[in-house]
């Protein structure tokens, strides 16, 4: 559990309507670890809903480190997982 914990957090993460998603471009797909609200969620970019993810979303790259991040099309919020930076769109 601890190690796929740290895997995890090497990823880009999104915030989509208050969760978090991990992009994960090995496996190409979006995952979202489960919290007490709701089971765990992972698709693959190739679905109907990764489609519709990547018509929101874009890679970027963190102006502060350079690490690449996933920043919104619209309004959203997002965090570096190399330095910690919050981009607010
Ligand atoms: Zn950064």
């Amino acid at each position: 559990m601890e190690i796929t914990t740290n895997h995890l957090q090497r990823l880009p993460v999104l915030w989509l309507n208050g969760r978090e998603y991990f992009v994960d471009f090995n496996l190409r797909e979006f995952r979202s670890p489960a919290n007490r609200f709701a089971p765990a969620e992972f698709f693959p970019f190739e679905s109907a809903r990764g489609q519709a993810f990547w018509a929101q979303y874009l890679i970027a790259t963190c102006s502060r480190c350079g690490a690449e991040r996933i920043e919104p099309r619209q309004a959203s919020g997002l965090k570096c997982q190399r330095c910690g930076q919050w981009v607010l769109l």
